[in-house]
């Protein structure tokens, strides 16, 4: 019996395929449960593309800001001693950061992915304000009231690569390096001394230096959270709460880009569509609860048995659907096929079911590819449709794809 299949686990959502793809479990987990589980989990796409544009807008921000700095080095007023160490570093800033624009306008690049651009804000930061130390001026490094700043907008910004773990980070590299820069400089300079009077940008003092690392790591802790309550919402807006497979929106979704993925790279792509037979049945002779429970079942067994990179949505009511990247009709066949026997064989066991009796249920099955059954992804989805109608048409319990419907034309050709 599948009974293993409906335990706790099942009832609290997907353990792989919706879950993988679509970032996490439907009942809402603890933030450290979250944290934890986006950082195994493979990035959900549509935050991957986010971030991929986050990071481009901030690299335009970065060379504005950047541009505006070294006009106001250029112009009269600045000291010629802060310019001599200033200007090379804003120079060298503004190359390195038009280096990251051309990098992520390309394509998304894995290793700028948050946390490399990030980390090269925050040490830009802190090379602005070490610089002032080679200055002699270890009261702008450690009281600066403008570049000490910058190490917030730094922060803000990874949020907007929508990865929890890079903001994270950036803070605790903003906290590291600030920290060192302060315990350095208070190590090194009698900062408090009467030479340094009337002491423009304030006296050295432990506990705002605390606060300003407390404030840092705050400021990390609010992106990150930032991020982690956008992925809550997709979630809300992407899992099925009931079965924990992913909803209709979110498959669609996945169609278009793994089929344009597909198409690019000239590799195959199935689609099942699963409808329970007789369902109404069940409803009507174990309750509707049961009948909730046993849809609950079925989605898990389709997600505990498939890739994490294939994608198990319920189309509504008993209808599931499966899209199976890199993969062909023929090949998924004998893989559901065990799948469709086993349900047939032991039937389900639906957790909080009190009778602890099995539900007996069947599936029908419609499965197509792309490219085999049309050039275009929607003739492969009306494809599959036509097959699942074909699996009721002929007894129910049983899949139909390319193999089968050629012989249902052998038949129809000799009985013409
Ligand atoms: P068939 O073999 O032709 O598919 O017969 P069926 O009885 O399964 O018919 P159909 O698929 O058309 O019916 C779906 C039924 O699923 C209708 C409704 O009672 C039930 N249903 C739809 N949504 C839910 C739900 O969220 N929970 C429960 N318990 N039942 C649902
Ligand atoms: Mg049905």
């Amino acid at each position: 019996m599948l009974s293993g299949l409906i335990t706790g686990r099942n009832q609290g959502g997907p353990s792989a395929g919706a879950a993988a793809a679509y970032g996490s479990i439907p009942i809402r987990p603890g933030l450290v449960a979250r944290i934890r589980e986006s950082l195994a989990n493979r990035r959900d796409p549509i935050f991957v593309d986010l971030g991929a544009t986050g990071e481009l807008a901030v690299a335009r921000v970065r060379i504005l800001l950047l541009c505006i700095l070294l006009t106001i080095q250029i112009l009269p007023g600045t000291a010629t001693e802060v310019r001599r160490v200033t200007l090379p570093l804003n120079i060298v800033a503004l190359v390195i950061a038009l280096l990251v624009y051309i990098l992520a306008s390309r394509r998304p690049q894995p290793w700028l992915e948050g946390f490399g651009s990030s980390a090269a804000d925050v040490t830009l930061v802190s090379c602005g304000l070490a610089a002032f130390l080679l200055l002699d001026q270890p009261h702008t490094a450690v009281n600066s009231g403008t570049l000490f700043e910058l190490y917030f907008l730094a922060i803000g910004c990874a949020s907007l690569r929508y990865n929890p773990q890079a903001c994270a980070l950036t803070g605790l590299l903003a906290v590291g390096q600030y920290g060192t820069i302060v315990i350095y400089t208070a190590g090194r300079w009698n900062l408090n001394d009467a030479r340094y009077a009337p002491f423009k940008l304030g006296m050295f003092d432990w506990s705002t230096q605390g606060m300003r690392l407390i404030l840092l790591a705050g400021a990390a802790l609010v992106s990150a959270l930032i991020v982690l309550r956008a992925q809550s919402l997709r979630q809300i807006s992407t899992i099925d709460v009931l079965s924990g497979a992913a909803t209709r929106r979110a498959f669609d979704e996945r169609l278009e880009a793994e089929a344009s993925r597909a198409r690019r790279n000239y590799r195959p792509l199935a689609i099942a569509l699963i409808d329970i037979d007789n369902f109404k049945q069940v409803n009507d002779t174990r309750g509707h609860a049961t009948g909730d429970a046993v849809l609950r079942a079925v989605a898990g067994i389709f997600l505990q048995s498939l890739r994490p990179s294939d994608v198990v949505a319920r189309f509504g009511g008993d209808e599931f659907a499966l899209l199976l990247p890199e993969t062909t009709a023929e090949l998924v066949m004998d893989r559901l096929e065990r799948l469709r026997a086993a349900v047939a064989d032991t039937g389900v066991l639906p957790a909080g079911d009190r009778s602890g009796k099995p539900v007996q249920v069947t599936l029908s099955i419609g499965v197509a590819n792309w490219p085999d059954d049309g050039p275009r992804i929607h003739l492969v989805l009306a494809a599959a449709d036509a097959r699942l109608y074909e699996a009721k048409r002929r007894g129910r319990n049983r899949i139909v794809g390319p193999a089968q419907d050629a012989e249902l034309r052998e038949v129809g050709a000799e009985n013409a």
